[in-house]
């Protein structure tokens, strides 16, 4: 029988480098190998590793000799014992050259991860590290990819999950995370107010809350992103990453790798901008960044298309803004309607299909491009984060009535 294609390979993940974590803000200490939520200071905490010891331990080289997943970069995660992996086979994603979109324009294809998302890479490590700490129950507030990337994963590995998503949550979504075992509610409110149910509800459920940065290692899992970028660009960075940011684990979790490798001496010390994308109708982040201020007030009536990035409160906000700072990069908006028409190009011109947030990235490519804040012949990696498929399409409603002569001048119009 052929198993998980790391775990063929690798017996056990010890030595394990995690020497402790830290507040985001505060860097308030944390012991290892017991379960965290927020600091006393309500902010996110930070996995930390000894760095020099890991740079002993692993090459660059020895990368090259494996599975081209993400458990590659184990010596960088947080699992200790790699019986508690629990794993759908998290492969590589490619990084798709799209030309016709754009001079130096590339996609990094997140759409072909277990349950279609990047929320497999956050979800499959906190799901790992729940086993590896004990947790038998969790729940989590959703705007649908996270969900299903739980079921998925809390399935998997035999623990109970409960799951909110406001109503107007896409279908597809709402059904996979049932169909993929967990017990899922349509809430009348937004990612917040599912938010305030999974924190209410750790007294009487016993569960743990694992929404999104609450927990610590759904960072990790995100990081992947930025270690896989930078091996397969053959250890340099791109000029510019745009990411479609709502809780924005993904942009602190490349910039920690970002930070890791170049503390390792495996990259340079020139970082790319980071450029957090959100959609003109939910951008607190991009708010703040104009205001100069650290942490970013609550967006009132948010509303997108681009459902992954509807975020109006982002607890991991301070991380957000620092990243895209200290990178000179920016955050910056795009409307539902450059959102749609980014989606249709990209399919029409080069065959990729976008998800809203993807497109996203795409329109505020060319937003950038227009305004002059980056050159064409930058480097620009834009995330896709889901598959299309996931996400209602633009009708198609042409039809052939067998009872009739096929109308062939009217086939060409
Ligand atoms: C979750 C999600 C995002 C936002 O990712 P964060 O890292 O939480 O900011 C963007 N797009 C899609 C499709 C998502 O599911």
């Amino acid at each position: 029988m052929i198993g998980h294609p790391s775990l063929n390979n690798i017996t056990e993940f010890r030595p394990n480098f995690v020497t402790h974590l830290e507040c985001g803000l505060t860097g308030q200490r944390f012991e290892r190998g017991i379960v965290h939520g927020l600091s006393d200071a309500g902010k996110p905490l930070l996995v930390k590793y000894d760095l020099e010891n890991l740079g002993r331990s692993l090459t660059r080289e020895m990368l090259k000799e494996r599975p081209a997943d993400l458990w590659r970069y184990r010596e960088f995660l947080p699992v200790v014992d790699s019986a508690n992996v629990v794993s759908l086979s998290e492969t590589m994603t490619p990084i798709v050259p799209a030309p016709k979109l754009g001079q130096n324009v590339w996609v990094k294809d997140e759409g072909r991860l277990p349950t279609g998302s990047f929320k497999a890479r956050g979800l499959c490590m906190a799901v790992s590290m729940a086993k590896e700490l004990g947790i038998k129950r969790i729940a989590m507030p959703t705007n649908g990819n996270a969900g299903a990337a739980l079921a998925a994963y809390a399935s998997n590995a035999g623990i109970e999950a409960f799951v909110f998503c406001p109503e107007d949550t896409p279908e597809v979504n709402v059904r996979e995370i049932a169909l993929q075992g967990a017990r899922v509610w349509r809430v009348n409110g937004l990612i917040h107010d599912c938010g305030r149910i999974v924190r209410e509800g750790v007294g009487p459920m016993g569960w743990f809350d694992l929404s999104t940065l609450k927990e610590p290692y759904r960072i990790e899992g995100k990081k992947t992103m930025g270690l896989e970028l930078a091996e397969q660009l053959g250890w340099r960075m791109p000029d510019v990453i745009f990411y479609p940011t709502g809780g924005g684990t993904g942009l602190i979790g490349m910039w920690k790798a970002f930070a890791e490798l170049a503390e390792l001496g495996w990259i340079g010390s020139r970082m790319p901008k980071m450029i957090a994308v959100q959609a003109s109708g939910c951008a607190p982040i991009v708010r703040a960044f104009e205001q100069g201020v650290e942490f970013a007030d609550e967006w009132k009536d948010a509303h997108t298309i681009a459902s992954g990035i509807r975020v109006p409160v982002a607890v991991g906000d301070f991380l957000i803004l620092r990243a895209v700072r200290e990178s000179g990069g920016c955050a910056m908006t795009v409307d539902d309607e450059a959102i749609q028409l980014a989606q249709i190009e990209a399919a029409r011109r080069e065959g990729i299909l976008l998800c809203p947030e993807g497109a996203a990235t795409l329109a505020a490519y060319w937003k950038a491009i227009a305004n002059g804040s980056i050159g064409a012949d930058e480097e620009a990696i834009l995330f896709n984060c889901a598959s299309g498929l996931k996400y209602p399409m633009p009708p198609a409603e042409d039809r052939i009535d067998m009872n009739a002569p096929v109308d062939w001048i009217g086939l060409r119009g």
